[in-house]
């Protein structure tokens, strides 16, 4: 007993000496900064203005010093490391001299020397504290990355690598951020980005909490349209290069990025759970929504779900697969839109068009659809045309009947729009994508995608942690 408290009590001398030798250290580099501080000060008395942007351009060199210090004194050992046993073939090596590099933080600059050890044999060189200290194989460090990237998926790669070297002082390249963006959503299926069961459910329960009912979640699917260009424009032709300055030879285009975001309705208020926007066939858009709901990820007992969709088939097809219990909701703008068409077709822009649609959709919202089906049908068509525009609007709305009752649904606190869906298309798709000039190649513009969901779903770190995972792990 009491000597093993002897040997306890000497570790923590040794760990306290160990600590007082950081101390001086530390206080030693931060008299080294306060000189430099001084000259550059030397003069006439500074304004705040001028004192303030003193050191703010001296900042970097005190705390990336700092984090060297720290450094070098934490991984004394490893730095006076002498020899090493070769992973692949077990010979011992011996190490070469230190070899410096810079590793970009967020606080700076951080020189670290370490040593290298070279098997001749295997022809594999290695710095083990590089390891050891999780460094990015890179000279920009992951805390960089992931602040640069909150910044280019919010502008233009452009703006965001002049904006974070003016307000970090860090240089990151716009090319550098896009590549990093590239790695980073390399891969991003919709369950990296969905928040958890737990998380979900914490949301439900806060929305739940002094209601009668159960929440309304909602389920909106939809998709939009966003500036792509086409794979063929990748790359140049060997020879072309001299070429280059003249114009694009692709046509730019615009692909539709499918999506779905489920949110609960809080009165007014909308609560976001879960978005995944897309450049995507309808197909994968019902295997990501497959995935959600076979991760369980969605609390179908605590919530009373419900599908808000335009007229589009394979909307509805995934829901009847995947969401059968859902109360549906056919977009009442979207149906009212189409009232108006047929309308116009029918009685010309006039003021019986106008008390036809309104009647009409007086009369859904009555949930009395069989009485406007009867109408359609006895409904004397004007033109060819207008017998088609009556034909086409009861096959519509025949398909759709059920989802028309919105008085009903009204009553049941269910929305009658997809306007959830509508301004995550806004927020997450065309706010960062639809920037002219921009021309989003399908891959780049999904990653992009990826990322703003991340962020909207409350798992942009969720995201780099698995980064930081796969890339060190690697
Ligand atoms: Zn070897």
């Amino acid at each position: 007993m009491g000597y093993a408290a002897e040997v306890i009590s000497l570790d923590e001398v040794r760990a306290s000496q160990q600590r007082q030798l950081l101390r001086q250290q530390l206080r030693k580099r931060f008299d080294q900064w306060l000189d430099e501080l001084e000259t550059q000060l030397a003069g006439p008395k500074p304004t705040l203005a001028q004192v303030s942007e003193t050191i703010w351009t001296l900042r970097q060199s005190l705390t990336a010093g700092m984090a060297q210090t720290i450094v070098e004194q934490t991984y004394q050992a490893e730095r006076e490391q002498k020899s090493l046993r070769c992973a692949t073939c077990q010979r011992l090596l011996k190490a070469r001299p230190l070899v410096s590099r810079a590793a970009r933080t967020l606080i700076g600059d951080v020189e670290i020397k370490r040593p290298y050890f070279y098997c001749r044999h295997c022809r594999l060189g290695t710095y083990p504290l590089d390891a050891g200290l999780g460094l990015n194989s890179g000279q920009i460090q992951l805390d960089v990355q992931q602040a640069a990237i909150d910044l280019a998926t919010e502008v233009a790669y452009e703006t965001a690598s002049s904006l974070f070297g003016r307000l970090s002082g860090i240089a990151v390249s716009s090319e550098r951020l896009h590549t990093f963006t590239n790695e980073v959503a390399e891969g991003l299926s919709v369950l990296d980005i969905a928040p958890s069961r737990a998380e979900m459910d914490q949301r439900v329960a806060k929305v739940a909490s002094g209601r009668f009912r159960r929440p309304v979640m909602v389920l909106g699917i939809d998709g939009t349209y966003v500036p792509s260009r086409p794979e063929q424009a990748r790359g140049r032709r060997p020879g072309q290069a001299r070429y280059r300055a003249r114009r694009a030879r692709w046509r730019h285009d615009w692909y539709e990025a499918k999506g779905f975001r489920f949110y609960l309705l809080d009165g007014d208020r909308l609560v976001h759970l879960l978005s995944w926007h897309q450049v995507q066939s309808e197909d994968e858009l019902g295997k990501a929504l497959k995935q959600v709901k076979d991760a369980g990820l969605i609390p179908e007992e605590t919530v009373r779900l419900c599908v808000v969709g335009d007229g589009a088939d394979w909307i509805w097809k995934h829901v009847q697969a995947l969401f059968p219990d859902a109360c549906q909701v056919l977009d009442y703008y979207h149906c009212s839109e189409y009232l108006y068409k047929m309308a116009y077709t029918q009685y010309g822009q006039t003021l019986p068009a106008l008390e036809w649609v309104e009647s009409t959709l007086t009369r859904l919202y009555l949930g009395q659809v069989g009485a406007v089906l009867g109408g359609l049908r006895r409904m004397l068509p004007t033109s060819e045309e207008a017998a088609k525009a009556i034909d086409n609007c009861w096959v519509h709305l025949r398909k759709h009947r059920s989802r028309t009752h919105y008085g009903k649904f009204r009553r049941g606190g269910y929305p009658l729009g997809s306007g959830g869906i509508e301004s995550s298309n806004k927020f997450i798709c065309h706010v960062r994508l639809k920037r002219s000039g921009a021309w989003w190649y399908e891959a780049s513009s999904n990653q992009m995608l990826a990322l703003r969901c991340a962020k909207y779903n409350g798992t942009f770190n969720q995201v780099f942690v698995r980064y930081r995972h796969e890339k060190l792990g690697a």
